[in-house]
């Protein structure tokens, strides 16, 4: 019996679920209400769409009344579960960018991809079989373009730099974005005390982080004076321009750490020097927004994270040569 998870109703037709990826709080999804049509942003793993069909069947929502399936890119901490959530929903299409449509459709690739940085007992412990997508249920939307969820339009923009096969959609009636993983990681924990100043932070995650276009996709999410960003990891941003510059240095700040190690040789040694001085980088910011906080403590919360984008930042010297 899985642990029941957290759900928020955020207004405006939109509910936040839980997905149980690794702990509460980690990751989520959103359920969206348009016209009496449902789209599911992001699709947890496998294990996740349990908690999705629970929420639904209490609140008399029908499986077929999901018209739009979309994680907002093909990691798979959000399209992990993207097979077995279409199995369910006959009517829904899959809404994946076009630089990623292809390994949903056959998931091969992007499942030898993720053992690679995970290994085999932690990839199966974390996502399992990845059930593919049939191609006639893919859509791939242009950039700019708007899908209606009924009578709500849904518009998808380009937001390369954390992968290219990344979008964010705006929802013009909450003014919100859909962000991904391009508007960081929000960890609550470290938020100030008077819980209005969030703390995130950037995610560099092999194999395709691009540092000048992870900045422009966050300049772009900050543009249009949104109400607030939705997070996958993990709920709402309303602090946007401040938290878009914190996003900013710390995205500048890793590539020059990366640099100071860019002589030592790609791979496992290169990665554990940038893994420190990533660890002391965070503990800084962290003693800085939270100084009632023992920081050294509450790092662990970060080292998968922080493991993530060493790895990231060592491909990302490695391709620039
Ligand atoms: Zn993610």
């Amino acid at each position: 019996m899985q642990q029941r998870q957290p759900v928020t109703d955020l207004g405006h037709g939109i509910v936040c679920l839980d997905t149980g990826y690794i702990r509460s709080g980690l990751a989520c999804f959103y359920l969206i209400e348009g016209g009496g049509e449902y789209a599911v942003v992001e699709c947890g793993t496998r294990y996740s769409v349990a908690q999705l069909n629970d929420y639904m069947a209490e609140h008399g929502i029908s499986p077929e009344a999901v018209r739009y399936v979309i994680p907002t890119h093909v990691h798979l901490d959000h399209a992990g579960g993207a097979g077995v959530m279409m199995a369910q929903f006959p009517q829904a299409q899959l809404v994946v960018h076009g630089n990623g449509a292809r390994h949903l459709i056959d998931p091969t690739k992007l499942a030898a991809g993720a053992r690679a940085v995970y290994g085999d007992a932690r990839f199966d412990e974390l996502y399992g079989e990845i059930v593919p997508v049939d191609a006639a249920r893919v859509v791939s939307p242009a950039d700019g373009e708007v899908l209606l969820l009924g009578d709500r339009p849904l518009q998808f923009f380009d937001t390369p730099g954390h992968a290219n096969h990344h979008f964010c959609l705006w929802d013009e009636r909450s003014r919100s974005w859909f962000s991904g993983d391009v508007f960081g990681l929000r960890y609550p924990e470290f938020a100030a005390t008077d819980g209005q100043l969030d703390y995130l932070i950037t995610t560099t995650t092999p194999v395709q982080f691009d540092p000048a276009k992870l900045i422009a996709s966050v300049e772009l999410l900050a543009a249009n004076n949104p109400a607030q960003i939705l997070l996958t990891h993990y709920g709402a941003v309303s602090d946007v321009a401040r938290c878009a510059a914190l996003l900013c240095e710390q995205i500048n700040d890793h590539c020059a750490i990366a640099e100071r190690h860019a002589a030592l040789p790609a791979g496992a040694e290169r990665c554990a020097a940038i893994e420190a001085e990533l660890l002391s980088y965070f503990a800084g910011q962290i003693a800085d927004q939270r100084p009632d906080l023992d920081g050294a403590a509450l790092l662990p919360l970060l080292a998968m994270d922080i493991n993530l984008n060493a790895q990231g930042l060592d491909v990302w010297l490695a391709r620039r040569g």
